[in-house]
């Protein structure tokens, strides 16, 4: 990857962002992008639920960029392991952000089966997918074969004009086996993270570094970013303690399940 010419992030710390877009050939699948401009960053805006490459991109990133990485708490964790143990491939990346996260679903399975098949949904015609304890399915489409009873095998409904609302049990079979042992929800080697935990409207940052503290400043200098402690939002940070405890009891409830077959 040639190295972008300037600066043109509003940070002088920066050359670009490792980040995650729509393929253009399959709606809602990832595809994992390097930007150098705020209008590309912007156009990788939303939650995609299914898994991104990030860290490949950094297979060919060249060591003279500065690169910001956001990826799932996962991602950042092996993107940590391998800067601390030196590795060349990591070293571009100055700053890191992650989404707080519960699970992700398999792709096949969640776009293919559950949304298009099974609900009868045209995937390109889903403008918004978000968890707010149920899944909930933004869309552009007439949702008619919904409103009478809805769709045999499925509890999927309409709850608003074009919103279909699908219940998180129809979904879960189709969540990636791995996030049953991962203990990470808030990504918590990141040098920032930011997650919904139940607001509308908000997102909450858990600053952790210097980079990010100065991040911040930047943002609310140049009026980007409006902000309130967290402090006034108390059921935001009850539920982020909530959700980081009940992920890191669901990850260790695997301590030692993995043994090898009684031989007698
Ligand atoms: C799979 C997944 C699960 C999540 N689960 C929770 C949760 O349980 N609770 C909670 O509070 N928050 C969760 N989040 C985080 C939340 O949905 C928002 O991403 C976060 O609050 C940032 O929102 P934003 O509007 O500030 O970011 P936006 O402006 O929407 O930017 C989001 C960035 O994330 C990148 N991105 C999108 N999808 C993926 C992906 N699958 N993998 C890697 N990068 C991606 C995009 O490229 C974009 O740059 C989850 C996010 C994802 C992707
Ligand atoms: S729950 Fe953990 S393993 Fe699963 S996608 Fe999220 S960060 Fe990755």
């Amino acid at each position: 990857m040639p190295p972008p010419r300037g600066r043109p992030f509003r940070t002088e710390r920066i050359d670009g962002a490792v980040v995650t877009r729509h393929d253009p050939d399959q709606p809602w699948r990832n595809l994992p992008v390097v930007v150098t401009d705020p209008a590309q960053l912007a156009a990788t805006a939303g939650s995609r639920y299914t898994y991104s490459r990030n860290l490949l991109m950094l297979q060919d990133a060249s060591p003279a960029l500065r690169l910001a990485f956001v990826g799932l708490p996962y991602q950042i964790g092996g993107l940590v392991k391998g800067q601390v143990s030196g590795l060349k491939r990591f070293r571009p990346v100055a700053f890191s952000v992650a989404l707080m996260c519960s699970e992700t679903f398999e792709e096949t399975a969640f776009l293919h089966g559950v949304l298009e098949q099974r609900v009868g949904l045209d995937l390109r015609r889903v403008t918004k997918i978000n968890v707010k304890g149920t899944l909930l399915v933004h869309t552009d489409q007439p949702l008619d074969h919904l409103a009478d009873g809805g769709v045999p095998g499925s509890k999927a409904r309409v709850r608003q004009d074009h919103v279909v609302e699908i219940p998180l049990r129809e979904v879960r079979p189709t969540a990636r086996a791995q996030c049953g042992s991962c203990t990470d929800f808030a990504g918590e080697l990141a040098d920032v993270s930011v997650g919904g935990v139940g607001m509308d409207g908000w997102t909450m940052a858990v600053l952790r570094t210097p980079i990010a503290s100065e991040w911040l400043s930047a943002m609310l200098d140049e009026h980007v970013l409006e902000h309130k402690p967290a402090g006034e939002l108390p059921a935001a940070s009850t539920l982020l303690d909530r959700l980081a405890a009940k992920q890191r009891d669901r990850g260790t409830s695997h301590v030692g399940t993995a043994r090898p077959a009684d031989p007698s």
